[in-house]
């Protein structure tokens, strides 16, 4: 058999979490399949890039684009331009883009227009808010991939629901969630490593997590300023793990920050789970903390009006406060239901069931 060449396109925080999975899958599963590992530079500080790979044991990238830092326009298009490049010289099989970034719809776009096939790991996500550059990259790529891997049954219905629009049932697949396969692998070495809890002093339940960066949230200063405003009326300290895009919006408005909210640098994976784990609830605007809040069993607030992880709203773990500061306070205060199901994002196994249609569709196809 001919070794499978897939080429992965990651950029951002989230990508190098999920890819770590996937490619150990790769790497377990037979020597038939090679990956070449893409990193377009869109997250490029080492606090929200290399200690992802020093923490993950994610291989060194093969490519290294360095593009990142502009607006997504220029950075999509210099991606693409980029991608193509490199994908004329290594001919992969597959490429393969994760999630809803501008660097997945680089990928996506520069692998389709080669005729190369593209594999969108978490397919099938909705907002339903176009004015998200997320919802956009992720409608988009969904279209233009041959295997899309849904993580709910909620996605798979999303995608089924644009047939019309050119998405065959047949390229759709439920595998679960890989993140959740990440915050089962990693949760170990994160109690066996972390000190974060005693390096910011902090007694578990006794403290709140928050976490903004989504483009609506941070360039709008009334939405920010009131974010802070619902954070600051925590009974108890909030943590809040500054991203670089935040920390610069926070400055060019004037916004300040004070008691009871601590704000610390961006941390690494590890830090960030035992910080989940213990924290009394989490306010988050980010994807992948909602979901990790129910991972832990904490109740989580959401700074957004809507979310693509509808389950968790309708298990009654995720509360939906947008940027109105009475309701973000109100809704600190409330007990994660331990009633709710358990089994929302699969059963850790996504990662192989990944790799395994990969090879099974490229053997039968
Ligand atoms: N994360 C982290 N350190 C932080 C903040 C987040 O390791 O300081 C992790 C978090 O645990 C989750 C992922 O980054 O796994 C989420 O990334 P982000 O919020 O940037 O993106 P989104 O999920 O919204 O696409």
């Amino acid at each position: 058999m001919n070794v499978i060449k897939v080429i992965t396109i990651i950029g951002a925080r989230p990508q190098f979490i999920k890819a770590s999975v996937v490619s150990r899958a790769f790497k377990h599963c037979c020597e038939d399949i090679v990956e070449v590992l893409v990193h377009t530079g869109q997250h490029y500080d080492d606090n929200m890039s290399k200690v992802f790979f020093d923490e993950l044991g994610i291989s060194k990238p093969d490519y290294n684009l360095g593009v990142g830092g502009d607006s997504h326009g220029q950075n999509t298009g210099r991606m693409i331009e980029k991608i193509e490049d490199l994908l004329l010289v290594e001919k992969p099989d597959w490429v393969l883009v994760y999630g809803d970034t501008d660097s997945t719809l680089a990928g996506a776009l520069a692998a389709v227009k080669l005729h190369i096939p593209v594999v969108h790991i978490e397919a099938g996500l909705r907002s339903f808010n176009r004015s998200m550059p997320e919802e956009v990259n992720r409608v988009l790529t969904d279209h233009i991939a041959t295997l899309l891997f849904a993580p709910t049954e909620l996605a798979v219905s999303n995608l089924v629901n644009e047939g019309n629009e050119g998405i065959e049932r047949s390229k759709i697949h439920l595998v679960g969630d890989v993140m959740y396969d990440a915050a089962l692998y990693f949760y170990k070495k994160a109690e066996q490593k972390s000190k974060i809890l005693e390096t910011l002093k902090l007694s578990s339940k006794e403290y709140v997590l928050a976490t903004i960066h989504r483009q609506e949230n941070t360039d709008d200063k009334h939405r920010l300023s009131s974010i802070i405003n619902g954070l600051s009326q925590s009974s108890v300290p909030v943590i809040l793990p500054l991203h670089p895009r935040t920390k610069k919006q926070l400055n060019l408005f004037g916004i300040n920050i004070g008691t009871p909210i601590q704000v610390v640098e961006s941390v690494g994976y590890l830090d960030m789970i035992m910080l989940e784990k213990n924290a009394r609830a989490i306010a988050t605007d980010s994807g992948g903390v909602q979901k990790e809040a129910y991972f832990y069993q904490v109740s989580c607030v959401t700074l957004r009006e809507e979310t693509e992880w509808v389950e968790l709203v309708e298990q009654g773990v995720n509360h939906l406060a947008g940027y109105d500061e009475n309701i973000i306070t109100k809704s600190m205060t409330a007990k994660f239901p331990h009633t709710c199901k358990k089994d929302l994002y699969g059963d850790g196994s996504a990662a192989h069931r990944i790799v395994n249609e990969i090879l099974f569709t490229y053997l039968v196809g």
